[in-house]
């Protein structure tokens, strides 16, 4: 992946991922260069951008936010990608989360419910050069039944059970994290999918704006 243009940000990265995400124990090295190197302040608006490596989510319009950098870290770091996985994220917003694991896997597709969202997401996706992001508008909780089966998926809105078609889609020996419960506060969940079935841990309390669809939530 190539970031095109001058980034006089690059300490600012440094410094965030030092002390808001490194200094709480993400330890992937994948993940912590994944960081370092996506230019998060061309994924928020351009009134925001002096806020872009702040220790909190941002409004990215339209009632949607792109996350904490040390929430996508986490969440990114507990997907365990690799080198030529193929990541389905469900959610897109920014396209700054697909853009970080987009550094890491060969093809992340992001599905995301909004048009002018996905709108956006494809555009930020374009402006730092990724080209390794395919956005496509649509329900998420459906998966892509047709690009199955994916060695990880990302769910980056909250969900009040997994939807059963995600877990469908995952391949053998694949992983899958979601926000997992109420419209408040969820769980972030990881679930292995093995032969013998599905290992399921939960990894500590986040708050996400809601997942619409036939299997997320029905109303914003
Ligand atoms: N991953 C994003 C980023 O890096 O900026 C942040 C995602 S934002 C917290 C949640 C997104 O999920 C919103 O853009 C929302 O429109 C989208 N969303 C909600 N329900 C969805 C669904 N069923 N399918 C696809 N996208 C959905």
């Amino acid at each position: 992946m190539i970031f095109i243009g001058t980034d006089p940000r690059t300490e600012e990265r440094r410094h965030m991922v030092a002390t808001q995400i490194a200094a709480r124990g993400v330890r992937d090295t994948a993940v912590l260069a994944a960081m370092e190197a996506v230019p998060r302040h061309l994924f928020v608006p351009p009134a925001l951008r002096t806020a872009a490596y702040e220790d909190h989510p941002l409004p990215i319009g339209l009632g949607q936010t792109i996350s904490q950098p040390y929430i996508v870290a986490v969440m990114t770091e507990l997907l365990g990608s690799r080198p030529g996985d193929r990541v389905l994220e469900i959610g897109a917003g920014s396209g700054y989360q697909a853009a970080v694991l987009a550094s890491i896997v060969s093809l992340v597709i992001s599905i995301e419910r909004i048009p002018d969202v996905a709108g956006l997401a494809r555009s930020n996706l374009a402006t730092v050069g990724v080209s390794n992001v395919r956005v496509v508008l649509g329900d998420g909780t459906l998966g892509l039944p047709e690009d199955a089966p994916f060695d990880g998926v990302i769910v980056t809105a909250a969900t009040p059970e997994i939807p059963p078609p995600l877990i469908e889609q995952l391949a053998n020996g694949g992983v899958l994290v979601a926000p997992v419960g109420g419209r408040g506060v969820q769980e972030l969940v990881r679930i292995k999918k093995t032969r013998d079935g599905i290992d399921r841990t939960g990894h500590g309390g986040v708050c996400f704006v809601p997942l619409i669809g036939e299997f997320g939530w029905s109303v914003e």
